[in-house]
């Protein structure tokens, strides 16, 4: 690895601890969901834990519950259902870690000493078709959705379902729009190159690609050509270099081939548009010298190697992806802005007005309630129970509880208000 003088080594130290350091995709929840490890244990096991990311000094981690295929019969109850193991676990870690379901939580946890989780879906078929669950992901934190994974869905084909060229469907342009009104950001790592460009012309936001290469490194569909590469920066979005495919086809790559990826996007898109998206947990074996996230200071170390300046390496380590969660996701997940009068006036788009109440207060705020029209069955089944579980906040006893799902009964004892309030509100208009 690259010998740095005492200088330049004091220096990576210093930016390093300066800068909250920002991992924009990993995939740990799912060894968490297998039960094989716990994120508040140290493990020697994969690359993430909360002491490793506390000793790696990483200040931020995008969190992404990965909608496994054999999960796609029942995507809404497994993919709930890790959120629930996840926002359990960031609970029982609550000295050092903070669920950051707005951007401007991400500097908050730093200024605390914390580490900022934010929490991702990679995946549309978390959604099972249907609109009305972004909203419900959204209300309980969720800041980023991957569109895709390799295989098509309802929103789009993904980057190793190609045979029929296809990319965003009527439904996933309706999705792009809808994430955008709710302050979430789109993320379109895995999706087709139709999909691709279809994005770029539906997206009124920047949008990300949390973990990807550029075809250069790796030519699979997968990875983004110059031109893809230039359009992100164009569009004010930003790319996360992933650790990955130092890993693919059993080659062990190292960190110099990660600086070399890094190197390239910020030729191509400019050092404003390039981050991380470790992909850490979502492969099997290491890169030598990031072999987990206890050594991520080994690329501040690289990066100061190369030759980037003090704020270059600050972007390229948060500031960029920070910067695009800054324009997008403005609320906290209990859906109050950090600033109230600015929700008030309708800058952000799920106001908390009418949250604590029923039909009656939003009357005497002099709104109507009025239900959707159509909810989607899966949607409309849960309503009738739900709302007399509504009739019932407050009360751990309620019969209503018997209606649950036993998933749906963790997160309610969990999260009594969150719960509440997903699953709820979505279907008043206050
Ligand atoms: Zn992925």
């Amino acid at each position: 690895m690259f010998k740095l003088s005492e200088d330049q080594e004091e220096r990576a130290r210093r930016l390093h601890k300066e800068s909250i350091v920002f991992d924009a995709h990993c995939d740990t929840i799912l060894s968490v969901i297998d039960g094989e490890r716990s994120l508040g244990e140290k493990s020697e096991k994969g690359h993430i834990d909360i002491p490793r990311l506390k000793s790696g000094g990483v200040k931020a981690q995008v969190f992404a519950v990965f909608v496994r295929p054999e999960w796609y019969h029942d995507a809404v109850h497994s993919t709930m259902k890790g959120i629930s193991i996840f926002k359990k676990q960031i609970e029982q870690n609550s000295e050092d870690v903070c669920f950051a379901g707005a951007a401007g939580d991400i500097k908050k946890a730093a200024e605390n000493g914390k580490i900022a989780a934010l929490l991702s879906i990679e995946g549309g078929e978390a959604l099972q078709g249907d609109i009305h669950m972004l909203k419900i992901y959204r209300e309980l934190g969720v800041s980023s959705l991957v569109l895709t994974w390799n295989h098509r869905n309802a929103i789009a084909d993904g980057a190793q379902d190609l045979r029929s060229g296809g990319g965003l469907s009527d439904f996933g342009v309706e999705v792009v729009k809808e994430m955008e009104r709710l302050d979430m950001v789109v993320d379109i790592a895995h999706i087709s190159p139709k999909g691709f460009w279809d994005v770029l012309d539906v997206a009124q936001k920047p949008f990300i690609i949390s973990h990807s290469l550029p075809r250069k490194f790796m030519d699979i569909p997968r990875n983004l050509d110059d031109g893809q590469i230039k359009a992100v920066a164009e569009k004010g979005g930003v790319i996360g270099a992933t650790f990955y495919f130092s890993s693919y086809g059993g080659q062990q790559g190292s960190i110099e081939n990660i600086l070399d990826v890094i190197d390239y996007f910020v030729n191509i898109a400019g050092v404003e548009h390039v981050g991380i998206g470790s992909d850490f947990d979502g492969y099997d074996g290491n890169v030598n010298g990031l072999e987990s996230c206890e050594k991520m200071i080994n690329l501040t170390r690289g990066l100061v190697y190369r030759g980037y300046s003090d704020e270059d390496i600050a972007k390229i380590l948060g500031k960029n992806f920070i910067r695009v969660f800054e324009k997008n996701v403005l609320c906290d997940c209990d859906g109050l802005a950090p600033d109230r009068s600015a929700r008030r006036s309708k800058a952000c788009s799920f106001a908390p007005q009418g949250y604590a109440g029923n039909s009656a207060s939003c009357l005497n705020a002099g709104r109507h309630a009025s239900v959707h029209a159509a909810p989607a069955p899966l949607v409309s089944s849960l309503r009738t129970s739900l709302a007399s579980l509504y009739g019932a906040f407050g009360r751990h006893e309620s019969p209503a509880l018997k209606f649950l799902h036993p998933y749906q009964f963790s997160l309610w004892k969990t999260s009594r208000k969150e719960f509440c309030h997903a699953f709820w509100r979505p279907y008043f208009h206050f």
